[in-house]
């Protein structure tokens, strides 16, 4: 029996476009196929992991990632920020959000511990483990890593567009909205722990004689035991934040209680991060 071919004319909105080749983007695509296919897997197919989709209509009419294209479909695609801020494809992500980082973003681990988030870390875990830890834990999946994102555990996922890491810092807090879920100097940088108070006496030991002498604000990690005060990155993380706030402003949540809260950094007894 002859194969009857079948295509498709898709059109990728928004950010989704960032996955395309240049020449593909922001243009009405097509695409043809021999057997039947999922719209998840059609997606795929142009290089669009399926995290980053968050509604598709066929023909006009919103359908799951199981729906089977038919010939002469028009999908369109939609990512988050053309979603506001509801999916039809999946539960929302919790709030706050947690996070499992790809092997790659031991830095940006670390900058969102600072702000309070609760970040999965290891720099030895492989693609599977990686898509089991996010699906088993309902934590987002960050990387640079779009095969990654593709695997069909994952169910939250986000591929960053940014190399350094205060930017990815930025991008994160943005793309979820994070700005009031910020609390800063809670959270162990080195492993993920939450930091307890602890009186001086209690930490001498482990501080430098100059630190014992000008601060007496200290936590605890009760896993790893660093210590940590508001050092010498106080005022350059505070203005950091501010700068991120003002540059956010109309997505900030002015009731949150997390507004209220002083922003202060972290100085670590042993190396830095
Ligand atoms: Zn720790």
């Amino acid at each position: 029996m002859a194969s009857v071919q079948n295509r498709v004319h898709v059109y990728f909105q928004a950010e989704l476009n960032d996955h395309l080749p240049p020449e593909q983007r922001y243009a009405p695509l097509e695409k043809s196929f021999l057997v039947p296919v999922s719209v998840k897997d059609l997606i795929e197919s142009f290089g669009v992991p399926h995290t980053e989709v968050e509604r598709i209509l066929v023909n006009n009419e919103v359908v799951g990632f199981d729906y089977l294209v038919r010939n002469d479909d028009r999908i369109a695609v939609y990512p988050a920020s053309q979603s506001a801020g509801t999916s039809t494809l999946r539960s929302p992500v919790q709030r706050p959000p947690r996070f499992v980082l790809d092997v790659h973003l031991g830095k940006l681990a670390a900058h969102l511990r600072m702000l309070g988030f609760d970040v999965f870390y290891r720099n030895c875990l492989g693609d599977a483990e990686l898509a089991n830890i996010s699906a088993k834990e309902k934590r987002v999946l960050l990387t640079r890593d779009r095969g990654l994102l593709k695997h069909s555990q994952v169910v939250h996922g986000y591929w960053l567009r940014e190399t350094d890491s205060w930017q990815q810092t930025a991008e994160v807090l943005r793309r979820f909205g994070l700005m009031s879920d910020i609390r800063p100097f809670t959270r162990c940088m080195a492993c993920n722990g939450i930091l307890q108070k602890a009186a001086k006496e209690q930490v001498r030991r482990f501080l430098p004689p100059r630190v014992a002498e000008q601060h007496d604000d200290f936590r605890q990690c009760p896993e790893c035991r660093r210590v940590y005060w508001k050092g010498t990155h106080h005022q350059r993380m505070e203005h950091w934040i501010s700068e991120l706030r003002v540059s956010l402003e109309s997505t900030v949540d002015q009731s949150s209680e997390a507004q209220k809260q002083q922003s202060c950094s972290q100085e670590q007894v042993s190396a830095e991060l």
